[in-house]
């Protein structure tokens, strides 16, 4: 596979796995499914988490031992997102690495409530009764700081731990009942048992109600994820708000089916309340009512001020994308595509060098080949050569019987040159000789130096006498003109040659059988004074029909 194809590959795959399938998350609830959690019931059967590529899986909790802190389950990574209260400020001072994203209920649901035949009707009728209050009493701090304010420590109180049953409230065995206002009253309304609720916000302590968290890791790594998660899920309210009905139906069908309609019904209301969506932008959190919960939570402990509280609040603008991430990927992707490049410069190298190496091995056995079939003195085919291609033509001549016709060409005299003039005038002779021929053959026509002084032309496609008449027209060319005998020299020689031909024959078996027939011819005109053209079936020995 080419380097661009390898390097398009990683990319895809990069890429398809950055814009992975649907990213899976926990929600845990702070209680059971119940309206409380509406907002993000419609979330989930609305689709808006879906469309946000969210799965998101929403955890409810219990009581009786099956009871889960949020807060806990975020920090441990059990769920990525929380339901908690206000309490959740008090988490993030303590150390735990938490960040509020949204205030659904502007008001706590949380309040006191009393029978109203107890005649209690402010917090000072509260002194010396007993009260169910949650442990420990940081969790009911909402409740009890209306006494602080009004100067009655918490050790002047009759705290008991509270119980989920309100029947110790409806029997008198306690005088004030730690509630939900979305809860509790509409149980004692049921039974027609009149109530009052002592609000804490009658004395000025006014908390968040439920708020959503996650943790700061969730933040850091995943910060598109965050705020695509919040906007999801205050859609969910959004449209919970504005269909109460349709959520309650679906609660009843499918997340709680112990409630009653009506009671579903009067904790949407009360949540109305509490929510005024009609005002208030649901989620929305003033920095200022953390800081003064904050200080309520503390006990007026600790000077909390504002940029301490900077990396609780959620604000979505303070978060960019996670670019650090993109960057680390983009790192490990540019050098993945180095390292890729850099394999594939050098599989492109060693194979141009292979390359190289074949061609340069291809050229020397060609030029051996060339070596081994070519006469070193003529420059012509050698007898080597000309026995292949005898060979070949014999073949094709077998297979499609076309004829081929063979010439044997011997210098007359040639040792008296030699013995003459030398052995070097010799080779000039031997030389111009071969050239001769070279010049005047055809194209198609194969001449070859098969001995000392003796030549060889395969003539394709050639009758006999055709091929008579180009060997004696080569007669001519060497008889036309007398031999140099060396560049300097001005003593011309006639030189002379004895040509035989043969033509193959149909019952020719071997491609030699040609050539002795040749030869022959060759023998019979040195035999007959030389100088002269020969051809073979002259002496009718040939059955072939010639032209
Ligand atoms: P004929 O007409 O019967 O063919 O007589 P010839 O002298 O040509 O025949 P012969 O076969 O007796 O002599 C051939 C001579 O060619 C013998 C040899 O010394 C010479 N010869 C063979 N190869 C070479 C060569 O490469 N260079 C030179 N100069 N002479 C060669
Ligand atoms: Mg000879
Ligand atoms: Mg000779």
């Amino acid at each position: 596979m080419p380097a661009s194809r390898w390097i398009t590959f990683f990319f895809v795959c990069c890429f398809s796995s950055l814009s992975s399938a649907t990213e899976q998350i926990v929600v845990q609830l702070k209680w059971v499914n119940q309206f409380q959690f509406a907002g993000y019931y419609a979330a989930v059967e609305k689709g808006f988490y879906k469309a946000a590529g969210l799965d998101v899986k929403l955890r409810p909790n219990g009581y009786n031992g099956s009871f889960v802190s949020p807060v806990d389950a975020v920090v441990k990574g059990d769920a990525q997102y929380g339901i908690s209260n206000s309490g959740l400020v008090l988490d993030y001072l303590n150390g735990k690495p938490v960040v509020v994203l949204a205030a659904t209920l502007q008001h706590s649901a949380v309040s006191w409530i009393v029978l109203e035949k107890s005649g209690i009707k402010n917090i000072h009728d509260m002194m010396k009764k007993r009260l169910m209050a949650v442990f420990p009493l940081s969790e009911s701090l909402e409740l009890l700081e209306p006494f602080r304010a009004e100067g009655i420590p918490p050790e002047k109180l009759n705290l008991i731990q509270t119980g989920f049953d309100l029947q110790p409230l409806i029997d008198g065995k306690i005088d004030a009942y730690d509630g939900y206002v979305t809860n509790e009253p509409y149980l004692l309304e049921q039974k027609g048992i009149p109530y009052r609720l002592i609000d804490p916000r009658t004395y000025g302590i006014d908390f968040y109600g439920d708020v959503l968290f996650t943790s700061q890791s969730e933040l850091n790594e995943h910060p598109e994820r965050v705020a695509a998660f919040r906007k999801a899920s205050m859609d969910g309210w959004r449209y919970a708000m504005a269909n109460p009905e349709e959520i309650i139906d679906l609660i009843m069908q499918k997340y709680a089916p112990q409630k009653t309609r009506d009671h579903l019904r009067f904790e949407a209301k009360a949540m109305w309340n509490l929510m005024q969506p009609d005002i208030i932008e649901i989620g929305h959190m003033n920095p200022g009512r953390w800081l003064r919960i904050a200080e309520v939570m503390t006990e007026h402990q600790r000077i909390i001020d504002e940029p301490l509280l900077n990396r609780f609040i959620y604000d979505g603008d303070k978060y960019q994308p996670n670019l650090s991430r993109y960057l680390r990927i983009a790192t490990v992707s540019s050098l993945l595509a180095l390292l890729l490049a850099g394999i594939s410069t050098w599989i492109y190298r060693t194979n141009r060098r292979l390359q190289r190496e074949v061609t340069a091995r291809q050229q020397a056995e060609l030029q051996l080949r060339h070596l081994s079939e070519t006469d070193a003195l003529t420059g012509l085919a050698n007898r080597r050569a000309f026995d292949l291609h005898m060979t070949q033509e014999f073949q094709r001549f077998l297979r499609y019987r076309h004829p081929f016709s063979i010439v044997m060409i011997d210098i007359d005299w040639f040792k008296r040159i030699n013995d003459t003039f030398g052995h070097a005038a010799g080779d000039h002779v031997l030389t111009e000789f071969a050239w001769r021929l070279r010049d005047h053959i055809r194209k198609t026509d194969f001449l070859a130096r098969i001995g000392g002084e003796e030549f060889a032309i395969l003539m394709p496609e050639t009758y006999p006498l055709d091929a008579r008449k180009r060997t004696e027209l080569l007669q001519q060319i060497i008889n036309a003109t007398p031999f140099q005998l060396a560049a300097a020299s001005d003593m011309p020689l006639m030189i002379t040659a004895s040509f035989g031909i043969s033509c193959v024959a149909d019952n020719d078996l071997v491609a030699e059988a040609a050539l002795t027939r040749a030869d022959t011819a060759l023998y019979k005109a040195k035999n007959n004074g030389r100088n002269q053209v020969v051809l073979f079936n002259e002496e009718n020995k040939l059955t072939l029909v010639v032209d």
